[in-house]
């Protein structure tokens, strides 16, 4: 019986050498971007910036005060916003996507809330909303790798 035990363990401590010695190098190295997955990132990412570049539109017609512009502007060109960043999280490192996603949500509750404020002529609430839209989606950015 001892000598079973004792084959037993010389063999538990084989496969565990063996299981540490085959799993470590790949568990060491962190993940990282393929050029292929860099290559789509950056078409996604040039998706996203296209309607960013024109959030000072929306600026322009908050401030002079045109709600039904915005809110129109809000449902058309930005409604693509959302999904356009969500598209961009998906190709991202799993362990970016939380962040990503979270951020991706604030934008786009900030448009609602733009909406929102549109409909009660509401500017404070407009603008204030509008900044942090545009915070966010910097936030956002830093979060994407570049080329
Ligand atoms: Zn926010």
């Amino acid at each position: 019986m001892f000598k079973f035990r004792s084959v037993i363990a010389v063999l538990l401590a084989l496969v565990t050498t063996l299981l540490v010695s085959c799993s470590s190098p790949t568990a060491a190295k962190p993940p990282t971007y393929t050029p292929t997955q860099l290559e789509q990132i950056q078409r996604y990412r040039t998706d996203v910036s296209a309607l960013g570049d024109r959030l000072p539109e929306l600026a322009t017609l908050i401030t002079t005060r045109r709600w039904t512009d915005v809110r129109t502007f809000i449902h058309g060109p930005l409604g693509e916003l959302r999904i356009r960043m969500s598209k961009l999280t998906r190709t991202l490192l799993p362990n970016a996507q939380p962040r990503a996603q979270e951020i991706a949500q604030e934008v786009f509750e900030h448009l609602v809330k733009i909406d929102q404020a549109a409909e009660n002529t509401n500017y404070e609430l407009a603008i204030r909303n509008y900044n942090e839209a545009i915070k966010d989606l910097e936030a956002f950015f830093q979060l994407i790798p570049s080329a």
